[in-house]
């Protein structure tokens, strides 16, 4: 089949489920435009036909990947490396033990301090980063994408939609991809619209009916215990929730009020964990859960989703004063990250140079020090440090990326040549990774292959939201007399996939007055 991906793409058994959502021909552009048209444009049926009917499969895909993109642009999705690799790799080993294993998912980290996750059409789950925050286990954080992972199993967000009312259906599908944005860009009408559209997804998970939540917690649960986590963990996190509802006193976090925690979900979940040991022994221990690991990546995103990072170094020296010792690494973790960002560099660099150094090999530690020593200008010690451990490491994508950043900010065409020879086996697994595709440009800039450096911006472009620019940076590269013969055909074949996107975004963009009519725009103040 041609797709966009397929041009590139060999999927890897690791990125099985994201190599294979590019395997579908609909893709991003429609996802980045058609949203709005197809709401304005959709034949909406009589109430209580089925959930086949209202959206396709590619309409969910399509609407879902708007969201994201615009969520992206707008700087909401945590795009590091690090910590895309984690969730992505939990999210994909929950997806495995689930009922439907071959559906197409995309996880990912919103720098949010509320306490929420969501599940989008198309298999698009977002886990804050202040409920990564407040779980205390790897298993907690597991139970409540197990859970999210059930909605879209089961096509619950689907058969929202169905009981919705028929007019309001296109907007919440609109304001879903927070479309208008894309065409004013002004940032307070921006800012709203994403209001609007986090209030959409809102909405959606208060429409699931208690049969839908009953539903996602029960195979939820099935999840968890099938992927080697303790099933018990699932009550253990309603309960710390409740909890935490209780403590703040500024009434319940996002999620909860989605998820009501009752005395009564908290013991069936209980119950089932229980029945679920007793009743299915594990035949294989398939993944052993890394505390360790996830109190490292909470921190991360913790620091990496803060308005002002160097703000929470204060908080960090209180809490290591009052720390237990299994805490004590963690906290020195996201100290040091804290104190980098806020160019506190000395500090930074010892603190995270003795982790790394207690603990050789251990990646989070390793990057983190790599990215400190380029944040203090000490690009040529990063990279000296990181290559051996690129030998040692050759699956690691936050590694490789954080190599290509130390050899690349040396300004040493040689080197540009080597951090692009890196990443290139990266970018045919994971050529959909924008901060992947730009440290590819970067390198290829330095060593001076233009080409290739522009064709990677435009894939930057197109997966940030800017399909416009993208198409233009494409156009542009195939004017270039130095174009090379394989390129030539690889960028044509992509000009040709966008085509009919940017067509149809130009068709909208002549005609708004359906958007209009259907109080989609940004003047009438949705
Ligand atoms: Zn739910």
């Amino acid at each position: 089949m041609e797709s966009f991906r397929s041009l590139k793409v060999q999927p890897s058994i690791t990125f099985a489920h994201q190599a294979m959502k590019f395997s579908k021909p609909a893709l991003i552009f429609l996802l980045l435009t058609a949203g709005l048209t197809q709401a304005a444009e959709i034949n909406l049926p009589e109430m209580g036909s089925s959930a086949a009917e209202i959206l396709t499969p590619e309409e969910e895909d399509r609407y879902g990947r708007q969201m994201f993109y615009e969520y992206r642009r707008l700087g909401y999705v945590i795009d590091d490396p690090m910590l895309a690799d984690y969730i992505e790799a939990l999210g994909y080993r929950l997806v495995a033990h689930s009922e439907r294993p071959e559906q197409d998912f995309t996880f990912f980290i919103v720098r949010s301090n509320d306490i929420n996750a969501f599940a989008a059409p198309g298999g698009f789950v977002g886990v804050n980063a202040g409920l990564m925050y407040l779980a205390r286990r790897e298993d907690e954080l597991a139970a409540v994408m197990g859970h999210e992972v059930a909605h879209v199993t089961q096509r619950h967000l689907v058969r929202a939609y169905e009981k919705m009312q028929k007019s309001t259906l296109p907007i919440a599908l609109a304001m879903l991809g927070a479309l208008v944005a894309t065409r004013n860009t002004s940032g307070d009408a921006t800012q709203a619209i994403l209001a609007s559209g986090m209030g959409a997804i809102q909405q959606q998970q208060i429409n699931f009916t208690r049969h839908n939540e009953y539903e996602a917690d029960r195979i939820g649960i099935g999840i968890l215990y099938r992927t080697g986590f303790a099933p018990v963990a699932a009550a253990d996190f309603f309960k710390r929730l409740a909890n935490e509802s209780r403590a703040n006193g500024e009434g319940p976090p996002p999620y909860l009020r989605t998820h009501p925690v009752t005395i009564t979900r908290v013991s069936e979940a209980h119950e089932r964990a229980d029945r679920l040991m007793e009743e299915t022994p594990v035949t294989e221990s398939i993944y052993r859960p890394d505390d360790a690991n996830f109190a490292l990546m909470k921190h991360r995103a913790r620091v990496l989703s803060a308005d002002a990072p160097g703000a929470l170094i204060a908080d960090y020296r209180r809490e290591l004063k009052n720390t237990d010792e299994a805490s004590r690494q963690s906290l020195q973790y996201g100290l040091g990250i804290a104190l980098s960002l806020g160019a506190e560099h000395e500090e930074a660099l010892r603190i995270l140079g003795a982790l790394a150094d207690a603990s050789p090999g251990q990646l989070p530690f390793e990057i983190a020090l790599a990215e400190a020593r380029l944040a203090n200008r000490q690009h040529a010690e990063a990279a000296r440090r990181l290559a051996p451990l690129v030998e040692q490491f050759p699956d690691s994508a936050p590694l490789k990326i954080a190599f290509a950043g130390a050899l690349t900010a040396s300004a040493e065409k040689a080197k540009g040549r080597q951090a692009a020879e890196v990443l290139r086996p990266l970018i045919n697994k994971r050529g959909y990774d924008p901060t992947l595709q730009l440290a590819f440009a970067r390198a290829n800039e330095l060593s001076g292959d233009e080409d290739r450096a522009l064709e990677a911006h435009a894939e930057v472009a197109l997966y940030t939201g800017r399909p416009f620019d993208a198409m233009e940076q494409l156009k542009r590269l195939l004017e270039r007399p130095s174009i090379s013969y394989y390129q030539r055909a690889r960028v044509e074949a992509r000009v040709a996939e966008i085509t009919p996107f940017i067509l149809e975004l130009e068709r909208r963009r002549m005609h708004p007055e359906t958007d209009q009519r259907l109080g989609l725009s940004v003047n009438n103040g949705m």
